[in-house]
């Protein structure tokens, strides 16, 4: 008699702050996977489950590299995942001191860099925005004459929107230089080096912005979804707000929309795992505002199913570990999510209507993540939305107009500096 075979094992690399853990634990238990995951702070279980979780400096990507390998000699791993910005850079470390298929790290590297990116997207000849790299001390004036007016002005490395800002002449511009120095310098962001006083300026690309949701296998670009935008992102802050698939744009626009994002994924060498891009499309044609190499954030990636419930998670799972994927496409019908804004500067003391706004009809379900005591920080300092609704429906439009009235329903009761206040969160 044969053992049955062990179960392939694959590293889960998960920030202490992330909502991504639970969608790829359930969908690693679906896969029959074993999980360890890769945490960069010591749990206080984590020596009684050694073979569950391992403590890795997230800060010295080589030594983590030697850990793992350390731990792979009796315990091999299929693969390693990483599941946002930061981890994909460790995780591709690792995949190459273990011989394990992952985006180059070079890619990864110079995705996660605005300017990097830029520069490698501009030297392929790929339609991006004139863009200079500035120091925030810089003459804003100096600045716009090599961009123009208006302008976007944005941190290097962070995400989600955090940091952007859109400035319409040289004041406004001066005020952004400011305002991003004194973000990257706050003890929450705690920027060092060039990060710290570097910063990337922009032409200000108008136009419909669409999300492009992808799989890179073998160098090529499978996509997944594409989601509209449908709230208009004219700034001057960058909030985003509903996505809604699939998109709405004709045919021929999706098709250069999709033709530009697999250009720059070449270009960029991304070669194999998720990626997440967004771009604009004005009279000219598509415009690559960004590409990610990794899939959708916060809670968002609920929004997809494809094949007989297989969610994103199980989706890069599987080609992580060398399972089929071909044949899981998205469900036929539309779906969308709303990340709901932040509705102004407080303490959340409670949320409101959550019910009414679960009840309207296709509304599937309404995540409030943010907590009772939670400081909601505006953009662009702030990033972390309070929570997200899903929809789905028979059309686009119908997913769009759920949401719209969901969110209409819920009520922010916020405290400020002591006073109560109530944010109508009305639909935008
Ligand atoms: P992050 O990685 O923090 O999300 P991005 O560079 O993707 O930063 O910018 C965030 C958002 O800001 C984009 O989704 C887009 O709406 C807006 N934005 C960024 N750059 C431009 C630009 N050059 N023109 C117009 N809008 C922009």
């Amino acid at each position: 008699m044969t053992n049955p075979p062990t179960p392939a094992r694959v590293l889960l690399l998960l920030p202490t702050t992330t909502w991504r853990a639970e969608a790829f634990l359930t969908a690693a238990r679906r896969l029959g996977l074993e999980v360890t995951v890769g945490t960069d702070r010591r749990l206080v279980w984590a020596g009684r489950e050694p073979e569950r979780v391992l403590t890795l400096d997230f800060a010295d990507p080589e030594a983590a590299a030697e850990t793992v390998a350390g731990f792979a000699a009796t315990r091999p791993l299929k693969a390693v995942v990483g599941v946002d910005d930061d981890t994909v850079i460790l995780a591709s470390v690792i995949a190459a001191r273990l011989g394990l298929p992952h985006h180059p790290l070079a890619a990864v590297e110079a995705a996660r860099d605005k300017q990097r990116q830029r520069d490698v997207l501009d030297a392929a000849g790929l339609p991006v925005p004139a863009f200079t790299p500035c120091r925030l001390d810089a003459d804003p004036r100096a600045i716009g004459a090599k961009v123009g007016f208006p302008c976007v002005l944005k941190p290097l490395k962070l995400s989600a929107s955090r940091g952007v800002m859109r400035a319409d002449d040289a004041p406004a511009l001066g005020a952004a230089l400011r305002r991003l120095r004194a973000l990257l310098a706050s003890k929450d962001v705690g920027a060092c080096g060039e990060d710290a006083v570097t910063g990337l300026a922009e032409a200000f690309i108008p136009g419909r912005e669409v999300a492009l949701e992808g799989l890179v296998e073998g160098k090529a670009l499978r996509v997944l979804a594409l989601f509209d935008k449908p709230d208009p992102l004219d700034g001057p802050y960058f909030e985003e707000t509903i996505y809604v698939t699939p998109s709405r744009l004709p045919a021929d626009a999706q098709a250069a929309v999709i033709d530009c994002a697999t250009r720059a994924v070449a270009a960029l060498g991304l070669a194999r795992g998720p990626v997440h891009a967004e771009l604009r499309v004005d009279a000219r044609g598509p415009w690559i505002i960004e590409v990610a190499a990794r899939p959708i954030g916060g809670l968002c990636s609920r929004v997809l199913s494809f094949g007989d419930g297989v969610s994103l998670e199980e989706l890069i799972l599987r080609q992580a570990v060398g399972l089929k994927t071909e044949g899981l496409t998205r469900e036929r019908r539309a779906a969308g999510v709303m990340m709901i804004p932040i509705p102004s500067e407080g303490v959340l003391e409670r949320v409101e209507g959550a019910d009414q706004a679960g009840r309207v009809p296709g509304i599937e379900a309404v995540a409030i993540t943010a907590h009772p005591g939670e400081r909601l920080v505006p953009f662009p300092e702030g990033s972390r939305y309070p929570g997200f609704l899903f929809a789905r429906g028979e059309t686009p439009e119908a997913v769009e107009r759920a949401l719209r009235e969901a969110h209409g329903r819920l009520r922010f009761v916020l405290s400020k500096a002591g006073a109560g206040s109530t944010a109508n969160a009305s639909p935008r």
